[in-house]
């Protein structure tokens, strides 16, 4: 068999990393180890070019509004490279801020409008004075998954042409509070509020973004042991 590895992207990993997002990696790696997958990341960050052919799974997490305000200049010269990466089915995993600079814009706190490079098609209100902040449990039907996490954020997303949300909201606010979805599926993107970090408490959504990672890498299926999933 011929060994397998799987090469992420960790995107503005220096400037987008609230919350324990960083853990994200961990768990990762944790769960490629567990399939004797290799496992090798590095961090993209601003000044450099990222390349749509080198990876196999990007990571961008959380920021507050400030380094946000600083990625939207930057991810202007990645647009063109990531907005490749999607359309060819890239997996990718995007976390709170880094899932609304993916859509068209941010309406920062401030009132500042924060640019994302419409790679998908939300956008991003603020509120004011208030911030969604709490335990949150979601429903994935086509999947019959259920996520658990915490949110913290001021942005509501509304999503659009082509995206679903990554699961229905059974206890918190979800992207907006008021049409009842959290976070998004495009392609093989996977968007969400959840910090945290969300794939140590969802196992089966690491796994998910593994095995397509690496049956798109290797054109054959991957073989999960079934012990490995999470059972609730
Ligand atoms: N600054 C954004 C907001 O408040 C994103 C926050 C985050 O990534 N936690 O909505």
């Amino acid at each position: 068999m011929v060994p397998k590895e799987l090469v992420v992207c960790h995107l503005y990993g220096n400037l987008l990393n609230t919350y324990g997002d960083n853990g994200n990696l961990l768990m990762l790696k944790y769960l490629a180890e567990k399939m004797d997958v290799t496992f090798h990341s590095e961090i993209v960050s601003i000044y450099e070019p990222f390349d749509p052919n080198k990876y196999d799974l990007v990571f961008v997490g959380g920021g507050q509004d400030f380094e946000q305000l600083i990625i939207s200049d930057d991810i202007q010269t990645k647009k063109e490279t990531l907005t490749e990466y999607i359309e060819n089915d890239g997996v990718m995993l995007a976390i709170c801020g880094g899932f609304q600079l993916l859509g068209h814009y941010y309406m920062g706190a401030k009132g500042e409008k924060i640019h994302g490079i419409g790679a998908l098609d939300h956008y991003t209100l603020s509120q004011d004075n208030n911030r969604y902040i709490g335990d949150i449990v979601i429903h994935n039907e086509e999947f019959n998954e259920t996520y658990y996490g915490f949110e913290n954020h001021n942005g509501r997303t509304f999503l659009g042409k082509g995206e679903r949300p990554l699961g229905n909201v059974i206890q918190g606010k979800g992207n907006n509070s008021e049409d009842g979805s959290e976070g998004v599926i495009y392609k093989n993107v996977f968007g969400s509020y959840f910090h945290g970090p969300i794939l140590a408490r969802n196992k089966n959504l690491g796994i998910r973004l593994i095995k397509t990672a690496l049956e798109k890498k290797y054109n054959e299926p991957l073989l999960v042991p079934k012990d490995m999933y999470a059972t609730k």
